[in-house]
């Protein structure tokens, strides 16, 4: 079979999982271009930011459920067999009020708070908090086995996966998505281009889809460790907005504190009025980090802004002739982009090995 030369644009979960997932077939010839690399902390580049773990948001019968239910196995493999990966097993429990699904506007946490989800046949020890467990305020919970990722070892950890697999690296900023095929390290002109590029896909020549939005999330990251439980609510009451969540990354990674999804805004700073929400927030719903004690005891190692890249109507996997180029894209993962990132990767190799099947019998 004839070499395919690939460029995935694009070093962030998406396009680092995809270059992964191709490599495993030897006859592509796989280069990652990208403005940013693992290590990277940059407010264009959403991977470093996130908790991260797998709290699945579809709503039944989208192409969200099934990516989220296919990249199951691949994390709850990764946390058996790889500890070197950065992923560990963690409770999660999730307290659900009938209020933030008032208004017919849910929040965006509000789908895996619901009280009978369609992933409790996926996860491990799902059940549900008897009502008299529940703290103060909360209409029903649930609590199953989880995962955390730390996003400072699992990227960089993708990263060397695909180096092992003879994936080449390189840094490029591309204004338009033509520009991808002239750099695949052969020195020869790319067959593929895999569109990887998060929330600037917006403003990529050749894609500018005027569907991507920021969802901006900011996060307070502690050294204080808690219960080992994971928690998150499916709203507050400061607005639709805030969220509540804390979960503890793998190995000495420190406790994510979160959040909020603010869409529309690019803003990069963090707020410090919002921090203060957050940690106060956490320390209630878990008083274990401080030992009941109050938010000055929380020992701060850094508060962090990420965007998330949010597509409306969805998450873009599909192909594509731009010019004369073959595009195949996956991006715009919102707040998902770990829990979907195996499943929207195999739908990508599974749409490259269609597409090269048809060309063969030509
Ligand atoms: P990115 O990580 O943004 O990567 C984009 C890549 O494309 C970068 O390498 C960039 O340099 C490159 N690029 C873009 N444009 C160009 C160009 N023109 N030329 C060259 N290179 C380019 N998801 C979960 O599943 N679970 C969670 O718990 C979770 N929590 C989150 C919490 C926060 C606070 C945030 C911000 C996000 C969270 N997410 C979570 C969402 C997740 O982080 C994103 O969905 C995911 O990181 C998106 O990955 P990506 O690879 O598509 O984009």
């Amino acid at each position: 079979m004839a070499e395919t030369r690939i460029v995935v644009i694009g070093a962030g979960v998406a396009g680092l999982t995809t270059a992964l997932l191709l490599s495993r077939n030897k006859n592509y010839k796989i280069t990652v271009a990208a403005k940013h690399m693992p290590g990277d902390y940059d407010i264009e580049y959403a991977s470093p930011w996130a908790g991260a773990n797998y709290l699945p948001v579809a709503v039944p019968g989208t192409d969200l459920e099934k990516w989220e239910a296919d990249t199951w196995p691949e994390l709850e493999k990764l946390a058996t067999l790889h500890p070197e990966a950065g992923i560990h097993f963690q409770a999660a429990t999730l307290y659900n009020r009938t209020k933030d699904f008032e208004d017919g506007k849910a929040t965006a946490l509000a789908a895996s708070t619901v009280s009978d989800p369609w992933y409790k046949a996926i996860v491990p020890n799902f059940g549900k908090i008897p009502k008299d467990q529940l703290p103060a305020g909360y209409d029903n919970g649930n609590t199953f086995t989880s995962v955390c990722i730390n996003t400072a070892i699992y990227l960089p950890w993708l990263l060397s996966r695909c180096l092992e697999s003879g994936v080449i690296f390189k840094r490029a900023v591309f204004d338009h998505i033509s520009e991808a095929s002239r750099v695949h390290h052969s020195g020869e002109k790319a067959d593929v281009i895999i569109n990887c590029t998060g929330l600037s896909a917006g403003k990529l020549g050749g894609v500018e889809d005027r569907n991507m939005v920021p969802a901006r999330g900011q996060i307070v990251l502690v050294r204080n460790e808690g219960d080992g439980v994971m928690h998150a609510t499916s709203g507050t009451d400061f607005s639709k907005e805030d969220f509540c969540y804390t979960m503890t990354r793998a190995a000495g990674g420190g406790t994510i504190l979160g959040g909020c999804y603010q869409i529309g805004s690019w803003d990069s700073q963090p707020d410090p009025n919002l921090a203060i929400r957050i940690m106060r927030r956490a320390v209630d719903i878990c008083p274990a980090l401080t030992d009941g004690k109050g938010i000055e005891h929380l020992s701060i190692i850094r508060h962090g802004v990420g965007l998330r890249p949010l597509r409306i109507g969805g998450t873009r996997v599909e192909k594509e002739r731009i010019d004369t180029m073959l595009v195949i894209h996956n991006y715009g993962h919102g707040g998902y982009g770990y829990q979907s990132s195996y499943g929207c990767s195999q739908a990508v190799v599974k749409l490259l090995e269609e597409v090269l099947s048809v060309r063969a019998k030509l």
